[in-house]
């Protein structure tokens, strides 16, 4: 159930395109809010990514909570203790993302961006499929599955990777120390200039698009609250409610990847493009 004071229509967004003729509910309004905004951006996060084939951490029988728990693979004290294990799971998710391809959502966003409804999408994802669709602005508040970084101090090599690391665990090619993915583990802060760029975005915008989060990994998640404590509207795309949805105006239960491109469709049929 989503909780009251939000349009929420059950039953995937697909349901507006078998009733012939009608088109209502949450992602017409959703299309309306998007158009009437001043400012608006969207906030994606691994359940865009999942029709892809990158499974997600919550939510969904192939997450990967269910199967491993990330709080003992993506810490620092983790790669301290046992980097090669760290790595052998970095290495087998690095493969998946190479392996992957943007979905219908990605492309969907990357459209709305070209179309000027959105200006940027700010994103916990690091698997780099949103730029691969044709985003122009991301920012990767959590970091690159795709670069690895010297882990120690003052050294700051950096690389990207076209394949997973031959050697586990890789060594830095300049001082030989430990290689690590160049991701945010928890715990650790985010890159300061990708959050402060986030938090400009958020704090300018009258309007959000939540695409696949949990909504629980903090600080990522004030991103699209700070819309709401300015007074915008909070639109959440989530085949389940979050923890965002409380706060969301208008609810799209769906598959990214069916209510995305629907939406496009009725922003532009209502924008006469
Ligand atoms: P999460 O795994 O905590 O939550 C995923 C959310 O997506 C859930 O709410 C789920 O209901 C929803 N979802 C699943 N399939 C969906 C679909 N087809 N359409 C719409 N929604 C769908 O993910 P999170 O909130 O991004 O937080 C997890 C953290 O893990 C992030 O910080 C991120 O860095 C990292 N992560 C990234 C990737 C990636 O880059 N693809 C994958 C896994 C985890
Ligand atoms: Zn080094």
């Amino acid at each position: 159930m989503a909780p009251a004071g939000a349009v929420s229509i059950s039953g995937a967004a697909t349901h507006y395109t078998r009733v012939a003729g009608v088109v209502g509910g949450a992602v017409l309004e959703a299309a309306k809010a998007l158009l009437k905004a001043r400012r608006a951006f969207a906030f994606t996060g691994a359940g865009i990514s999942a029709e892809s084939g990158i499974p997600t951490f919550r939510g969904g029988s192939n997450s990967l909570w269910g199967r491993f728990d990330p709080r003992e693979l993506a810490t620092p004290e983790a790669f301290a203790r046992d980097p090669l294990k760290v790595w052998k799971w970095y290495a087998w998710r690095i493969e998946l993302v190479l392996k992957a391809r943007p979905n219908p959502a990605h492309k969907a966003l990357a459209e709305l961006e070209r179309m000027g409804v959105i200006e940027a999408v700010v994103t916990q994802n690091v698997d780099g499929l949103h730029q691969r669709a044709g985003s122009r602005r991301v920012v990767e508040l959590h970091g690159n599955i795709l670069r690895v970084r010297c882990s120690r101090a003052g050294c700051g090599f950096r690389a990207t990777l076209s394949e997973p690391p031959k050697e586990l665990p890789p060594r830095c090619p300049r001082c030989g120390g430990l290689l690590r993915p160049d991701v945010v583990w928890f715990g650790e802060p985010l890159p300061p200039e990708a959050w402060r760029e986030a938090e400009a975005i958020a704090r300018s915008s009258d309007a959000v698009l939540v695409v696949g989060t949990s909504g629980v990994v903090y600080p990522a998640a004030y991103i699209p609250l700070m819309v709401r404590e300015g007074g915008g509207v909070i639109i959440e795309v989530n085949v389940e409610p979050s923890a965002i949805t409380p706060y969301a105006t208008i609810f799209i239960r769906g598959k990214a990847s069916e209510a995305l491109p629907k939406l496009v469709e009725l922003v532009r049929e209502l924008a006469g493009t």
